[in-house]
């Protein structure tokens, strides 16, 4: 079986370094294993997304010297698809309407549930045998069985989650029509063919839920890697919400050359200016992704003497 990796950036803002670090492992990877790298647009919450942003993503990561396979898979063209997969979990019974809204989920909230990293509120099950207030509309949520869901994560380990426990019944179309995050990857990880996701490990929590949803939809689960995320010095993750800088597509040699070392790869210094080809050259030949294991963040120095950042 051909290796098919994958990136699939948000269209939120300019690439920055911690989705560009995601980028590169992911592609690392994929052109270490002879295999393919497919782009994904995660479009899918269009009040989110910042008009522009997909195509300076597209452009950026091509002046960084990534190449990918085939054209790049839309979210926002994909609803149809999500859509028969919501409707075909409802009629198999492994899920369910309903009609509970945010207030009064917060409201049945114990205070101990919310240590977990998630947005999401426990789910109490309340609508299990049909909607409470029919009259509303509704959302679409999985049937969650109890127990822990294992992954085995090529650079984490064996992670396991009791999603049941933590979040209950999941949402995988919201209120609103919108289908959920973790319907629409695992859907479309199905659809490109995709046999390892390699992303930021602020996504290994949810893991689990999209396992579930992989086996309910009789689809083969992926090889899941994840490496560290990046943080600022105050241990907070780099995000496009948070202002981190873009890219500087000016220094392409540059900007490789620093997640490569964020990603402990030792890249040699003069490397720097030898030129794209040369580094990626070097860094496909050399990736050696054993020496994040277990490794969940780590932060980058801000304001470097090169001015890079
Ligand atoms: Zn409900």
């Amino acid at each position: 079986m051909t290796y098919r990796g994958r990136f699939a950036p948000s269209p939120t803002g300019p690439l920055h370094f911690g989705s560009l670090v995601a980028a590169v492992g992911s592609y690392l990877y994929a052109r270490q294993a002879g295999g393919e790298w497919l782009l994904r647009i995660e479009d899918l919450d269009s009040p989110r997304e910042v008009p522009g942003s997909a195509d300076s993503i597209i452009r950026t990561l091509d002046t960084l010297g990534f190449e990918w396979t085939g054209s790049i898979l839309r979210q926002s063209s994909r609803r149809d698809a999500y859509e028969a997969a919501t409707q075909r979990l409802l009629n198999n019974e492994q899920a369910f309407h309903c009609s509970c809204t945010r207030s009064e989920l917060q409201a049945a909230q114990s205070s101990e549930v919310r240590l977990f990293d998630t947005d999401e509120l426990r789910y109490p099950g309340w609508c299990r045998l049909g909607p409470r207030a029919p009259e509303r509309k509704t959302a679409v949520r999985l049937f969650v069985t109890r127990g822990e869901t294992a992954v085995t994560d090529l650079l984490q380990g064996r992670f396991t989650v009791d999603v049941s426990a933590e979040v209950g019944d999941f949402v995988i179309r919201r209120r609103d029509g919108l289908h959920a995050y973790q319907l629409a990857v695992v859907i479309d990880d199905a659809f490109q063919g995709i046999t390892a996701v390699v992303r930021g490990a602020d996504l290994l929590h949810s893991t689990p839920r999209q396992v579930i949803l992989h086996r309910m939809l009789n689809l083969v689960v992926p090889d899941y890697a994840h490496l560290p995320v990046v943080t600022d010095a105050n241990g907070i993750k780099l995000s496009k919400s948070a202002g981190a800088a873009a890219i500087d597509i000016d220094r392409p040699t540059g900007e490789v050359w620093r997640a490569l070392e964020f990603l402990q790869q030792a890249p040699p210094p003069e490397l720097r200016r030898a030129g794209l080809a040369t580094l990626w050259e070097w860094a496909i030949k050399h990736w050696q992704p054993k020496r994040l294991n277990g490794q969940r963040q780590a932060t980058i120095r801000v304001g470097r003497e090169d001015g890079l950042i």
